[in-house]
């Protein structure tokens, strides 16, 4: 094919030589960019329009931390690990929590049950609980996976945020820090499950507090731990019967059944770092 352009002069078209310098208003041809008369008078204070403007808008300063701005109410904060109304856990420590996290953040070591006399006793309706539990929030980017693994809704999310510390080791939550706090008539694990129900009742939710047999269980228990020093066998304190309605958390989760919601129904409620919250 010929080429039409051979002996022809193909120098993009521009100012000419006698153009170049000139100022634009004298150039030939129409220019879009000419600025009208308005803007040309204007052009020195152009610049103030964004501060006037600004000065007309409605203030977004917070006076955080005095005064903490509520979060949305499916805001993903700090996590909890639930239980159900009688007490007992609800993590029956399978590990799927710690398989879905992308960023490795959690840790979980199971362990059995234990009914029978002299065992260790019973954490949760199944058949195994999560005896270690630990979230390391250096780690943890707060996308939710793991709370959408937990088979068994013990694992969800509340709206506290504020986890800034200046010691690493302090951001590394185990299980006492993560467990919901006893409600009003809750008793603490370990104790055995109600009577006649099995653990899927549990999850149906057929148990709303502890049973006369539970309580009866926990009261002897405590009775032979106490023993006159106060101490268990171990040394540790003798754990109390019920729950303390006073202890750190949103006052949200007393209400019966809503200690386990995945967010807070209050986000403005106060919440505390080391309470759990609804
Ligand atoms: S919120 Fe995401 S990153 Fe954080 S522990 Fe759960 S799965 Fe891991
Ligand atoms: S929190 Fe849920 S997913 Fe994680 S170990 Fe416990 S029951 Fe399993």
């Amino acid at each position: 094919m010929a080429d039409d352009t051979v002996g022809k002069d193909v120098t993009p078209a521009g100012p000419k030589g006698s153009e170049v310098g000139a100022p634009r208003a004298q150039r030939s041809g129409s220019d879009d960019r000419e600025k009208g008369f308005l803007s040309e008078l204007f052009a020195p204070v152009a610049g103030f329009g964004v501060s006037f403007g600004t000065m007309f808008r409605k203030v977004a300063t917070e006076e955080y931390p005095e005064k903490p701005r509520p979060t949305a109410p499916r805001f993903h904060g700090r996590h909890q690990l639930n239980r159900h109304p009688d007490g007992l856990e609800k993590c029956v420590g399978c590990e799927l929590c710690a398989w879905a996290c992308p960023a490795d953040a959690i840790l979980v070591e199971g362990a059995d049950n234990d009914d029978t006399p002299g065992g260790a006793g019973r954490f949760s309706p199944g058949e195994r609980y999560g005896r270690v539990y630990q979230i390391n929030y250096l780690r943890c980017i707060f996308c939710g996976l793991c709370i959408e693994a937990c088979p068994t809704r013990a694992l969800t999310m509340t709206n506290f945020y504020e986890l800034a510390d200046n010691d690493r080791g302090k951001l590394i939550f185990t299980k006492d820090q993560l467990l919901a706090p006893l409600q009003t008539g809750m008793l603490t694990p370990p104790f055995p499950m109600a009577d006649g129900l099995e653990e899927r009742d549990y999850y149906q939710g057929k148990v709303s507090g502890p049973t006369d047999a539970q309580k009866a269980y926990v009261h002897d228990r405590d009775a032979a731990a106490s023993d006159g020093d106060g101490l268990d066998d171990d040394g540790s304190t003798a754990p109390s019967i019920t729950g303390a309605a006073g202890r750190p958390g949103n006052a949200a989760a007393a209400v019966p059944g809503a200690h386990d919601l995945v967010h807070s129904s209050n986000p403005s409620a106060p919440q505390t770092r080391e309470g759990a919250n609804p």
